[in-house]
């Protein structure tokens, strides 16, 4: 005899009960559960979460199926003594969810049987969605929906659900859409003219409870296909959850929601041509950029680059904004003017970016002066003698690395 019996068995819609206290216990993680003679709290088990609710002045979080043990209810809170009566409340609004997406699975499910021979392997209620695993082969959207189509069906004929005991002879000759999990009397869940399963959890009176069924996606896994769906509450809002972000799509394109698909592949075709033509239009003008630079820099320092003197031409400036392959086509545009060293720092967005480079005439290793700079920025970088490019996450010791950096040129 088990320790517990389950009410939920024979009224799902029965929210409110009063049991005893026959047991308190301590978990592993130190919480208390409490198992009664009687629930009406269902607990984790066939892929559908516990219910939780209220049990006296505590709060029931979860419920765990301990078989012939019983129900164990555990709580936070209060916690009442050995022989009590407490007065059990479930949550409601959670065991529908729970209920309709568990009765939603039991209506595809059979949907997949029924068109194309397609077994269930297994079901999982999560937090956002539902998944079962179908023995379907060539899925494809159409042959889903198509599922989906006939489970809806099923629903809006609010066709009656009901629940009997019965022996396994009996079970036998039953035309039973999976094999029963356990031997001895079964309890079996039948949709009128739909659907015979053997199931202990919890299930709507009626298929049109369940409200709809939607698709949401599908993938093929191991060897058997994965399909999310969602039914009743969950369903709608995901709904407007959908519609929303499609009309904020569409007020961005002031288009209708239907035509924002063509109208985003066209954004992104162009995006991808602007910045192909951003990127010649940046080398142009990075040679135009180099040529200010060295202008500037032997103005800065008339000696460097002439006549008699071997000290290299050094472009050492920090940007904002500037990403690694902007840094680096400045410093390929600099460095194809003679004698020239280019130190380039960039301030992009929490990175600091680092491109050192030399003319094949000018002396120094880029890459030594590189790997000491990365150290000052937190960063990692490196490369060859004529360049090299790093990055770290300390923005604000950028200044120093590239000052160490030009002070170790001028030393040289
Ligand atoms: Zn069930």
């Amino acid at each position: 005899m088990p320790a517990t019996e389950r009410l939920y068995y024979q009224d799902s819609r029965l929210l409110e009960f009063d049991a005893r206290v026959i047991s308190l216990s301590e978990l592993d993680d130190g919480q208390i559960a409490v198992t009664l003679d009687r629930t009406a709290f269902y607990p984790t088990g066939g892929g559908q979460p516990s219910d939780t609710g209220t049990l006296g002045e505590a709060r029931v979080v979860d419920c765990i199926d301990a078989e012939n043990e019983g129900v164990l209810h555990v709580i936070q809170g209060p916690a009442p003594e050995m022989g009590d009566t407490v007065h059990g409340k479930i949550d409601w609004l959670r065991r529908l969810d729970h209920l309709q997406q568990h009765t939603g699975q039991h209506i595809l499910s059979a949907a997949f049987v029924q068109l194309f021979d397609a077994a269930t392997l297994s079901f999982r209620v999560l937090e956002h969605e539902c998944e079962i695993d179908v023995a379907l082969e060539d899925p494809s959207d159409e042959r889903i929906e198509q599922a989906v189509d006939l489970a809806n069906q099923i629903i809006w004929e609010s066709r009656p659900i009901s629940v009997r005991q019965v022996t396994s002879a009996e079970a036998a000759t039953l035309p039973l859409r999976k094999e029963p999990a356990r031997a001895g009397e079964l309890r079996v869940i039948e949709i009128a003219d739909f659907d015979l399963t053997p199931c202990g959890g919890t299930h709507a009176r009626s298929t049109g409870e369940v409200g709809v069924i939607t698709l949401r996606s599908w993938e093929r896994a191991k060897g058997l296909t994965r399909i999310h769906f969602m039914a009743g509450v969950r369903a709608v809002a995901d709904y407007r959850k959908a519609n929303q972000t499609a009309r904020e799509v569409a007020a961005l394109f002031s288009a209708g929601r239907e035509d924002t698909p063509a109208l985003v592949a066209r954004l992104v075709e162009e995006n991808k041509k602007v910045r192909r033509r951003v990127g010649e239009l940046e080398q142009v003008a990075c040679r135009v950029e180099a040529e200010e630079l060295i202008q500037q820099a032997r103005i800065n320092s008339p000696r460097a680059g002439s006549t008699g003197d071997t000290g290299a031409t050094v472009i050492a400036t920090v940007f904002d904004d500037r990403s690694a392959d902007s840094l680096k086509h400045l410093a390929l545009a600099l460095i194809s003017h003679p004698n020239t060293v280019a130190l380039l720092g960039s301030r992009d967005g929490n990175t600091a970016r680092l491109v050192f480079a030399r003319s094949t005439d000018a002396a120094d290793d880029m890459n030594v002066l590189m790997r000491k700079a990365c150290e000052v920025i937190d960063g990692r970088g490196g490369g060859k003698p004529d360049m090299a490019q790093g990055g770290g996450k300390n923005i604000s010791a950028l200044d120093d690395a590239m000052h160490a950096a030009a002070q170790d040129l001028s030393n040289s």
